[in-house]
């Protein structure tokens, strides 16, 4: 994975000056893609949609920061003229130092991802998939561990709720709805929503959640696995 400069914005919620590591590129060779679509490799990261702000500790959605400043990388920080020679292109440090108090973001636990429902507003949804995969992790361990009951109630809640604020737009989300239906147990609502899918590449996957359906298995489990 290349790694690019730094990008600095405020924090929506306290004003304060914020940076973000940007990257060149990704992809998921050598990764494993789960049902939730959470994916785990070396040349991928899972979007930072939902950030914790270092300065307030509040949740933020990364898609509403606003670029305010971008500190190039060391790589960046040079040109080649015609003639093959390095020229310097942008001195980072006169923005380093106006940005100095800037500080990075960092991934939200589960109880910042539950306090951030009373505030977020229209990023309900992209909070409430963030708990979804969250409390998902608990697949992704070798030996799965089981919720309390207080935290598996509020894991179907969870659920149900995203059920309800997913609009279908297309295969992906009728895919994300056939799973979050898996996980609560509504094996014949899984299944409406797996025989909507149209897309030729996605209709593939359908044996294999029809399968985890089959064997009356609610738990993520691993989609592809390209290690
Ligand atoms: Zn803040």
């Amino acid at each position: 994975m290349m790694f690019g400069g730094t990008e600095i914005s405020s924090c929506p919620q306290c004003g304060k000056w914020i940076k973000r590591q940007t990257y060149g590129s990704m992809n998921t060779f050598g990764a494993t893609i789960w049902s939730d679509n959470y994916i785990v490799g070396s040349m991928y990261i899972n979007s930072l949609e939902v950030a914790i702000c270092a300065h307030c500790e509040k949740c933020i959605l990364t898609k509403d920061l606003i670029s305010e400043a971008y500190i190039p990388s060391v790589l960046e920080m040079y040109d080649e003229d015609m003639m093959g020679n390095k020229v310097h292109k942008t001195d980072p440090s006169i923005l380093e130092d106006k940005y100095q108090d800037a500080k990075a973001l960092f991934l939200p636990g589960f109880n910042s991802l539950k306090e951030a429902l009373n505030y977020i507003g229209e990023g309900e949804i992209v909070v409430r998939h963030n708990i979804w995969q969250h409390l998902n992790h608990r697949f992704r361990k070798k030996k799965i561990k089981n919720l309390s009951k207080e935290n598996e109630q509020f894991y179907i809640n969870n659920v149900k709720k995203l059920i309800d604020l997913i609009k279908i737009e297309n295969d992906n989300d009728q895919i994300r709805l056939a799973e979050l239906y898996r996980n609560i147990g509504d094996f014949e609502s899984s299944r409406e929503h797996l025989q909507r899918v149209e897309k030729e590449e996605l209709k593939k996957l359908r044996p294999k959640f029809e399968n985890e359906i089959e064997k009356g298995n609610r738990n993520t489990f691993i989609l592809h696995d390209n290690r």
